[in-house]
């Protein structure tokens, strides 16, 4: 079976604080590593003071703060902030900190983990409006399982969760600027979205791309390979050769270094669909020699291929499997 249609593929299926602090738990580790390190951080509710965290200046209004512990990325106006993800509970005053004393009164959720929306309860009780997709407002209002851990997590308080979803796409203006929104289906997480601030041309895709750390799949929650290919398809429509990307950590990316992650996740997609439909395991992908192909080292291959087969199995009628 050919996938060069980037449609192809879901088509091809059967159709400010002092000293020690406490902070609200939000949420709890489901798929990324940098996760694992903001549940840490937030299963002892102490953080340290906050602190004033690195800064870069995307534009004369757009900033992107780094290491909370993600990035964060702020539009300012004299109404005050939109960001775009609020990084860990545990980071989210420092995130205050650094964009000074005026409020935030729009917060975007790229997708629903702690990593990148656990500050919704420090900006939702400050009185943000938090928008998201519908599935990630669903994951932010019920508990959750994380089977690698084998464990519940409760559900966030009720004023960290979104006040506003959409299912498809959006558009809003935030001073100056004008914001559109979509989302990205089962790409990383069931409710990711981008957030494009189109006249800055600056694009937040959160974990759907992911430059400095393993691309991940939450297959838990909905993420899968098929669904990552098919969204980057979809962002490089949204994008042109001077567009900023912001993935949810590292370095602001070209078009060019978005196009060759999603070249190398499309590589990725072509093999392991095909052995896992073959019935091969994330071990036989591994000992094939598929994660030497792609002329990048990931931290931890086996568990790239362990989501992915998950992922694809989730999906099997997507790309072609048989079922009966
Ligand atoms: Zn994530």
């Amino acid at each position: 079976m050919k996938f060069n249609d980037r449609r192809t593929i879901l088509k091809a299926g059967l159709q400010g604080l002092t000293g020690l602090v406490t902070v609200p738990v939000l949420g709890g580790l489901a798929g990324c590593s940098g996760e694992q390190d903001a549940q840490e951080q937030a299963a002892t509710q102490i953080v340290a003071a906050p602190t004033r965290l690195p800064t870069q200046a995307l534009s004369e209004n757009v900033t992107l703060i780094n290491a909370a512990p993600g990035n964060v990325l702020a539009l300012s106006s004299k109404d005050g902030h939109m960001l775009v993800d609020s990084g860990s509970a545990a980071l989210a005053q420092s995130v205050q900190l650094t964009l000074g004393e005026s409020r935030v009164h729009t917060l975007f959720n790229t997708h629903y983990h702690p990593d990148q929306a656990g500050g919704n309860a420090l900006f939702g009780e400050a009185g943000a409006a938090i928008h998201s997709h519908e599935i990630t407002r669903q994951w932010l209002s019920a508990d959750y399982y994380i089977p690698s851990q084998e464990r519940w997590v409760s559900a966030p308080p009720e004023v960290a969760r979104p006040t506003h979803t959409f299912r498809e796409k959006g558009e809003m203006t935030a001073g100056a600027e004008t914001i559109e929104y979509g989302y990205l289906l089962e790409a990383h997480t069931r409710g990711d979205a981008y957030v494009f601030l189109r006249d800055s041309n600056i694009l937040a895709v959160g974990d759907v791309a992911s430059p400095l750390k393993d691309p991940e799949l939450d297959w838990y929650a909905g993420g899968w390979l098929g669904g990552r290919v098919n969204a980057m398809d979809d962002i490089l429509e949204l994008a042109n050769a001077d567009t900023l990307i912001v993935p949810a950590y590292g370095e602001v990316m070209t078009l060019a270094d978005f196009q060759a992650e999603r070249d190398m996740m499309w590589h990725l997609w072509e093999r392991c669909s095909t052995l896992v439909s073959n019935g091969r395991s994330a071990q036989d992908m591994l000992e094939a020699g598929v994660m030497d192909e792609i002329g990048r080292n990931f931290d931890d291959p086996y568990r790239f291929l362990y989501d992915t087969a998950k992922g694809l199995w989730a999906h099997y009628t997507n790309f072609g499997g048989k079922t009966v």
